[in-house]
């Protein structure tokens, strides 16, 4: 019986000039598995999901991603989807980079913008990208063309925004390969969105930044092949670090409650990489399945 859960670490590939796509039906790869601070030797938050070997979907745009999306082989040509968990910069920083990328491809169709609405502290997702590309007063005004209807030279961005406060999920995106389940979740104070990714018979789970008091993302992602969870803080962490991320035994409990076959710790920080065995050991008293720790490019197939 074949091995259905295969890591391989292609950090030495990344290294090099040749790019290697992550194989098989369906696979995740990990652009970056670190935090906001630039003392993890990581890059930000970013994940590829991989379908027939084609990048299809992208979640997350931290800093240093795109970087590790163009040294995986991946190709904005192929993209059908960004969805954002949020608009922090660890998130969501590199998307003009992205974009400018996207703005030298042979690209057409439309390419699907998910993530948050706003609130008093946070632009929605419209807000955020009128700002970045307004044909006016935009910071890259020079690519306002994707906010044009039809894409005007380039192609048109479909920005698609998600209600945070609604603690129910919902299908936000979907075409004939994948489909994406989108739920609010709570980061302390900032509009945060999880995850459920379907293609075909897998279901990948992104938690996105939470702090894992919302039940129903547990039943949202119930039996998924592979949840992607951030570890950002240590079990001691205090009220404040609590409020926006997940503790180790929190995790654990969560990865229980809905079951998942594997889980896979990411966004981590100085002061979770710290304290990982005693992390990993908090979630190990909850949680019996495979838990692995993520590096920057590594690929899974769940
Ligand atoms: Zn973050």
């Amino acid at each position: 019986m074949p091995m259905r859960f295969v890591a391989i670490l292609l950090a030495l590939t990344l290294s090099g000039t040749a790019a290697a796509v992550c194989p098989g039906p369906v696979a995740v790869q990990v652009l970056g598995s670190g935090g906001p601070i630039a003392d993890d030797g990581r890059a930000s938050s970013g994940y590829l999901v991989w379908i027939e070997g084609r990048a299809r979907l992208l979640v997350d745009a931290g800093s240093g991603t795109a970087r590790q999306f163009g040294l995986a082989g991946a190709s904005m040509d192929d993209l059908d989807a960004i969805a954002l968990t949020h608009l922090h910069t660890d998130h969501s920083n590199d998307l003009p980079a992205y974009l400018k990328t996207a703005s030298f491809s042979e690209r057409g169709r439309a390419l699907a913008l998910i993530g948050p609405d706003g609130n008093d502290g946070f632009p929605g997702l419209r807000a955020f990208t009128q700002s970045l590309l307004d044909d006016t007063d935009g910071a890259y005004r020079y690519l306002s063309a994707y906010l044009e209807d039809d894409g005007g030279r380039l192609f048109p961005l479909e920005r698609i925004e998600v209600d945070h406060d609604r603690r129910e999920p919902r299908t936000v995106w979907k075409n004939d390969r994948l489909r994406v389940d989108a739920i609010g979740v709570t980061h302390g104070p900032v509009p945060a969105l999880g995850y459920r990714v379907s293609v075909g018979d897998r279901t990948i789970a992104f938690s996105g930044d939470q702090n894992s008091d919302n039940p129903a993302f547990a039943a949202m992602i119930e039996g998924a092949d592979l949840l992607v969870m951030h570890h950002a803080i240590p079990e001691n962490a205090g009220r404040v670090a609590r409020n926006l991320h997940a503790t180790p035994s929190a995790i654990g409990e969560l990865a229980r409650d809905a079951g998942v076959s594997k889980l896979v710790l990411s966004h981590l920080m100085r002061r979770s990489l710290d304290h990982l065995a005693a992390s990993r050991a908090a979630i190990a008293e909850h949680y019996d399945g495979a838990t692995l720790v993520a590096e920057d490019g590594l690929c899974l197939q769940p």
